[in-house]
């Protein structure tokens, strides 16, 4: 334990961000960093204590408790403490393939279950962690480590989001020859085209997918796995197969109106903003560009449907394209500011947060975007079929019969809101059909492929599941879980027995 009474001592600080007003001119990171000095004081805040509470990573309530791939989070605090970063990035990298990614956009599920947060603000374990991988990079401790054998076994992983990345980094260090075959023209899954810029520089993306080919995992992108390489060579031409498509089909507002232009799913703005980003090589400019203006949110009137992660990515790309005004609507209740009773301590606390492109368009438009309890009706378009307005009502949830809580229309909250671009942002329904159906492999009842608990064997022989794909929409440190969990199994698999943890 770093100082016993470190947390008495010693108040969380928190690195500032880089001001609203400024980032909004660009597409870099936003976090800034603590000098090491001040971070050896943050580390120096853990109590270590005897039950690390923030590294559990179990399921309560159906959210996550701690770390869910299980960090060794009070041993590099204390090593950070000592100011022995090497042994700190080694501590970290027995757990974490991708701190660098974990370290950007997780959003800390430990740190709503440390100790000191029940009466205290909680140790900075995003930052520490953050530290000591981009402190590993910048000393040149992160380098290629190609496995010393190879068992001369090949297995296909299908999808580069951080569950196909981890998985393939895991059999790979096994010795196992990978492939993964990626759809898209790059390689990252939404750690490149889901979430923005601002929050991951894609130039950090590629810096591990760049070690990872020199440890010898073959990158194939552009080839969808069903379509453009059929299923059944996935079976006859690898010992096994883990598939890692994400959870990609969207939730759609089948209302009237819906099929006027300028009605978009969030994840086909965000994906287009971003590859004009980096094909264009961050030119100012790059959303006016051909085949990309109906897209852009540059002087329109700009509503983002849907309060969660995917709705703030919306908000803060619409702020830097330069929006004439900005609305997000939100159909649950704004939540508490403090936790709810029957939301205790070590769950993830449920409470109202303003993130990054919030405090951006606040800064812009003089208010938070956000419109709690509100309920959209019907798109209404212009003579050229384009959208020119969203009807909404504001509702009060009420009890249901079957005890689930319903919306009730609040009388004379009618309201239209003018709008030439709407960005549906209402989360995601599960995985695409062609692979699975191809391969003839099982759904669970949510429509995810079918995989055994712990296990990440699907109904068909030698075909493993991971990610999204398996549990529905989730987080980015909950792939890499998955990811490592399915690899593992699958080298148990391959070979009788595995090391992989
Ligand atoms: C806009 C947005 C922002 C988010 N922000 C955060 C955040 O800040 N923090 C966080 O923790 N989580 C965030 N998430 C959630 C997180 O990104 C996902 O949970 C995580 O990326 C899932 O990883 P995955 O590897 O399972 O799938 P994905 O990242 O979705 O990757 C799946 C990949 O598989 C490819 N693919 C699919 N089918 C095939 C096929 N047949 N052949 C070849 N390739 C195929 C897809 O093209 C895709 O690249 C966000 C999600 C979205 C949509
Ligand atoms: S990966 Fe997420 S939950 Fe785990 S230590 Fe890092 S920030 Fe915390």
């Amino acid at each position: 334990m770093g100082k016993p009474t470190g947390f008495i001592e010693y108040p969380r600080e928190l690195p500032a961000d880089r001001p609203p007003e400024e980032r909004i001119e660009d597409w870099e990171e936003f976090h800034l960093q603590l000098p090491a000095e001040k971070l050896r004081i943050q580390g120096a805040r853990c109590m270590d204590c005897g039950i690390p509470f923030c590294h559990t990573g179990t399921l309560v309530n159906g959210t996550a408790q701690g770390c869910p791939i299980h960090n060794l989070i009070p041993e590099w605090n204390d090593l950070v403490y000592r100011g022995l970063w090497q042994e700190a990035y080694h501590r970290l990298s027995k757990t974490n393939n991708f701190p660098e990614f974990t370290s950007r956009v997780c959003p800390a599920p430990c740190e709503g279950s440390c100790t000191l947060g029940i009466n205290e603000p909680p140790v900075t374990i995003k930052s520490i962690e953050r530290a000591i991988i981009d402190k590993a990079f910048e000393e040149g401790w992160v380098v290629p480590e190609p496995p010393a054998r190879r068992t001369g076994k090949k297995v296909a992983v299908v999808g580069s989001g951080p569950a196909g990345l981890a998985c393939a980094d895991q059999l790979n260090r096994a010795g196992h020859w990978v492939t993964v075959f990626e759809r898209a023209d790059r390689i990252g899954g939404l750690l490149i085209y889901g979430i923005p810029n601002m929050k991951l520089d894609k130039s950090i993306v590629q810096r591990r997918v760049d070690l990872m080919a020199a440890e010898g995992v073959e990158f194939v992108t552009s080839t969808e796995a069903g379509k453009d390489y059929a299923a059944n060579k996935l079976l006859e031409e690898f010992d096994a197969a883990v598939l890692c498509g994400g959870a990609t089909k969207p939730r759609d507002l089948p209302i009237e109106g819906r099929e006027l232009d300028g009605i978009h799913f969030a994840m086909e703005f965000l994906r287009v903003n971003t590859k004009n980003l980096l094909d264009s090589d961050q030119k100012p400019g790059f959303s006016e560009k051909p085949g990309f203006s109906h897209l852009s949110a540059r002087d329109k009137d700009v509503i983002v449907i849907g309060g969660g992660d995917t709705g703030t990515d919306c908000v803060a790309t619409a702020v830097r394209h330069g929006c004439r005004s900005l609305t997000q609507f939100e159909i649950l209740p704004q939540p508490p500011l403090e936790r709810a009773q029957d939301n205790p301590w070590p769950q993830w606390p449920k409470i109202f947060r303003v993130d990054y492109g919030q405090e951006e368009a606040a800064t812009v438009f003089g208010r938070d975007p956000r419109i709690f309890c509100i309920m959209t009706k019907k798109f209404v378009g212009d003579e050229n079929g384009r959208v020119k307005e969203l009807h909404t009502v504001q509702i009060e949830w009420e009890a249901g019969n079957n005890g689930r809580p319903r919306p009730v229309e609040v009388p004379g909250t009618a309201k239209v809101w003018p709008a030439q671009l709407v960005l549906l942002a209402m989360g995601f329904l599960g995985p695409e059909d062609t692979l699975l159906d191809g391969l003839g492999v099982e759904r669970d009842q949510r429509s995810n492929a079918k995989a055994r608990f712990g296990q990440f064997a699907t109904t068909v022989e030698g075909v493993f599941a991971a990610g999204d794909m398996r549990r529905g929409q989730s987080l980015v440190v909950w792939a890499i879980s998955d990811g490592r969990g399915a690899a593992r199994e699958c080298d148990r698999y391959l070979m009788g027995s595995t090391d992989l943890p």
